[in-house]
């Protein structure tokens, strides 16, 4: 949960705020390449710890001196979450960091200073305060703040704000969640959650046409510069958009149901995707069409974290549970027989068995959850690594 403002450094601000992002960019690919070039034989992998003492010699001796030890000490840290979620699973692994995508830094300790209605202040390392502008109430509690410049030149900051409790009464509901191909999410109760287009037609062809302008443009000229925060500005319309439908499908989802139960698709298969293989399904189909375009990773890490948050703060219990897909859409949801010849097409189920006939996603929905009764029925931990993975957040 962020809250996020925009931030309005002056002028002799923005190169300290300019070096806080190029050092946090700089200690974060040093880190990477360290854990890249890193082989087996070398002994224990480098705890954060030993980084930490690593970054603390490295300051001695070179130009990250001159910056704040706690930005980059904080870009460490993100660092090795960053590592220790891809890990787990639950997001891909880290990318390098360039100086087009990655402009932002974390402090760690927050100390901001309202000025009256419309502004406030926030302490940044190295530099004293920075004015920021109250579009809304600042949050009760401050977490970190991340400062950041967009790619159309913006400056904000946002507060990760603890998750507010989740007002919720006990419905006696449950669902099952398939991430499809026609549709983004569909429900076992049938109803079907698509992710509008994110931007409109006028919108989506003046894009088209300033990446084509972009490509024809001189590198390092203005008026490329310009076409660039051009896109940008779209590139962030589109976020916005994105970030409202999974704020408004994950709160209508833990509002409605008991038990969600979801695909643990993993960011590894997801990727491995090959586009030709959502048209035939077959074995492990289900993992493969997990990336597909209408919700890709991020945006399904993004959506699963914020299911997960809103159940975790919910006032009357939603679980979460995450199963393998694996055969979920080939099995009969009425049943249970399980063969690839009971999809008639991609969209129709047919059961060779007993007749069966749905929409084969809601069938896919319906088995994840069954899959996710049976797991809460063993108390909701988790099952064999084949059956399912739960996280479950109550
Ligand atoms: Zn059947």
């Amino acid at each position: 949960m962020a809250h996020k403002y925009r931030l309005q450094p002056s002028d002799v601000q923005l190169p300290v705020l300019g070096m806080h992002c190029a050092h946090a960019r700089a200690v974060w690919n040093v880190a990477l390449e360290q854990a890249n070039l890193y082989r087996k034989h070398w002994g224990p992998t480098p705890n954060a710890a030993m980084r930490q003492r690593q970054l603390a010699e490295a300051r001695k001796e070179s130009w990250l001196g001159e910056g704040s030890s706690s930005v980059q000490q904080q870009a460490l840290r993100d660092f090795d979450q960053a590592l220790k979620n891809w890990w787990a699973g639950t997001h891909g692994r880290p990318t390098w960091r360039t100086k087009e995508r990655n402009n932002s830094f974390r402090v760690r300790d927050v100390s901001v200073r309202k000025i009256n209605r419309r502004w406030a202040e926030l302490l940044v390392p190295k530099l004293g305060m920075v004015r920021f502008r109250l579009s809304r109430p600042l949050p009760a509690e401050y977490g970190m703040a991340t400062i950041s410049m967009d790619r159309a030149g913006r400056w904000h900051v946002s507060f990760t704000a603890p998750q507010p409790t989740f007002e919720r009464t006990r419905t006696g509901e449950t669902v099952g969640i398939d991430v499809g191909v026609a549709h983004t999410l569909t429900l076992s109760t049938g109803e079907h959650l698509d992710m509008p287009a994110l931007l409109t037609p006028g919108e989506a062809q003046r894009k088209v046409r300033l990446q084509r302008q972009l490509a024809r443009q001189r590198k390092g000229s203005e008026r490329r510069e310009r076409t660039k925060r051009a896109i940008a500005r779209l590139s962030a319309k589109e976020a916005d958009r994105r970030n409202d439908w999974i704020e408004q499908t994950t709160t209508t989802l833990v509002r409605t149901f008991d038990r969600i139960t979801i695909e643990d698709l993993q960011i590894k298969n997801m990727v491995r995707s090959a586009a030709g293989t959502v048209e035939k399904p077959g074995a492990n189909v289900a993992q493969k069409r997990g990336l597909n375009r209408s919700i890709h990773r991020q945006a399904w890490a993004k959506w699963r974290t914020r299911l997960e948050q809103k159940a975790a703060a919910a006032t009357e219990e939603c679980q979460v549970i995450a199963v393998n897909p694996r055969g979920t859409s080939q099995r009969c949801a009425c049943c249970g027989h399980t063969e690839p010849d009971n999809r008639e097409s991609q969209a129709v189920f047919v059961c060779r068995a007993c007749g069966h006939r749905a929409n084969a996603d809601v069938n896919a929905a319906n088995n994840l959850n069954a899959a996710g009764h049976a797991v809460a029925g063993r108390g909701g931990r988790h099952g064999s690594p084949d059956e399912a993975s739960t996280t479950r957040a109550a």
